[in-house]
Formats: structure tokens, C-alpha cells, sequence
């Protein structure tokens, strides 16, 4: 797998490093209101595991799986929702937990549909953000790591369904997939 990757951007060590920082900033940020962290599947998985090892307040947590990309490594700008919650949301404060945001239309989608669904606050933790391939007009509260536009895999990230489980972020070698930058 590693000779698919053409360069690391995010090692072990520094991924350890910033998930810890955002746990320690949401303990104190939310201290008392016993936040749900939503992850939204697949690609959040392992962020949210190893981000709620470092949160020391109570919280709870949830997924939901919402696609955009189907199996190439664009995204096709339709957000399809494939499992929802299951726990009730109305009256509660929401942390979702995303692991890039690059077009921005998965996340407009889910705030809107968690406005209406009657929660109290909505914020979001993103692990990456591409600011520069943003198509919707939103903004993550948590950051990680701005990354350039570039397709990346890995620490959860796929490429159809593979190099999740890379412990590090890594740009793919563009002969293993066909990807066009937003012009
Ligand atoms: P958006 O709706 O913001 O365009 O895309 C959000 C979803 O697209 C992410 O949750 C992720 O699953 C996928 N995605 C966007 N950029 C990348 C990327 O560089 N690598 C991978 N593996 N998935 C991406």
C-alpha cells in the first residue's frame, strides 16, 4: 500500500498531537452539556474513536452514514444519507464529526436536516478541511489540518474502500486514480 502513496502529509505523531489539542479544547468548551459527537461514516471512524479518548466530560455518541463520492474520487455533489441516528437529537447539543471537508455539500446537508430535526446547537469537528474546493458556503468550527486540494487517504480516509486502515495521511499517486482539481 505504501508504494501507492505518493507523499505523507500527516504522520502518526502529529495526527496524535492535534487530536488531542481538539479533545482538550471540546472538554473545556463543553463542559456540563453533555454533547453527542455524531460520527458520519465510513471516513470519520477512527477520527472520532481516538477524539473521544481525549474528551473528560460526558458525552455520548452516534453515527450516521452520508456519501457523496460513491467510488470514484469525485465527489458527484449528491449527499445520499445510507444509515441514520438513533438516538433523538431534539433539545441536544451536537458535535458532528467529519473527517475532511472539501466541497461542503455533505455538511450543508446534515445542518440543515439537524436544524430541523430540533437540535439545540450544531457544531462541527473536522479532522481536515480543503478550503480551496469549497462549493456551499460553510465553515467547520473545529479544524485539524487545512490541507492543499489533493486527494487523501488513509486514518480512516478511503480511496473505494481501501487504505483506511494506513496509520498515517497520505496523498494518493495520481496513476491510481483519475482526479480532477476544481479548476
Ligand atoms: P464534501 O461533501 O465536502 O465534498 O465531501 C465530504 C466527503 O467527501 C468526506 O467526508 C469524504 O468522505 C469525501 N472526501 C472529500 N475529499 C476527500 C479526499 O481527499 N480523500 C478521501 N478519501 N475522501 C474525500
Amino acid at each position: 500500500m505504501r508504494a501507492d502513496i505518493q507523499e505523507i502529509l500527516l504522520d502518526e505523531e502529529a495526527l496524535e498531537k492535534r487530536v488531542s489539542e481538539l479533545g482538550a479544547k471540546i472538554s473545556e468548551e463543553y463542559d456540563g452539556m453533555n454533547p453527542i459527537l455524531i460520527g458520519i461514516l465510513k471516513g470519520s471512524g477512527i477520527f472520532l474513536s481516538d477524539l473521544m479518548r481525549k474528551i473528560t466530560i460526558p458525552m455520548e455518541i452516534d453515527f450516521l452514514k452520508a456519501s457523496s463520492y460513491g467510488s470514484s474520487a469525485q465527489s458527484s455533489g449528491v449527499v445520499q444519507l445510507e444509515n441514520d441516528l438513533s438516538v433523538d437529537v431534539r433539545g441536544r447539543t451536537i458535535i458532528l464529526v467529519e473527517d475532511i471537508v472539501d466541497t461542503g455539500n455533505t455538511l450543508k446537508y446534515l445542518l440543515e436536516r439537524f436544524a430541523s430535526l430540533g437540535a439545540v446547537e450544531v457544531k462541527v469537528c473536522s479532522l481536515l478541511n480543503k478550503a480551496g474546493r469549497r462549493e456551499q458556503n460553510v465553515v467547520a468550527d473545529y479544524i485539524g489540518f487545512e490541507i492543499p486540494d489533493a486527494f487523501v487517504v488513509g486514518y480512516g480516509l478511503d480511496f473505494a474502500q481501501k487504505y483506511r486502515n494506513l496509520p498515517y495521511i497520505g496523498i494518493l499517486k495520481k496513476e491510481i486514480y483519475q482526479y480532477r482539481p476544481k479548476k
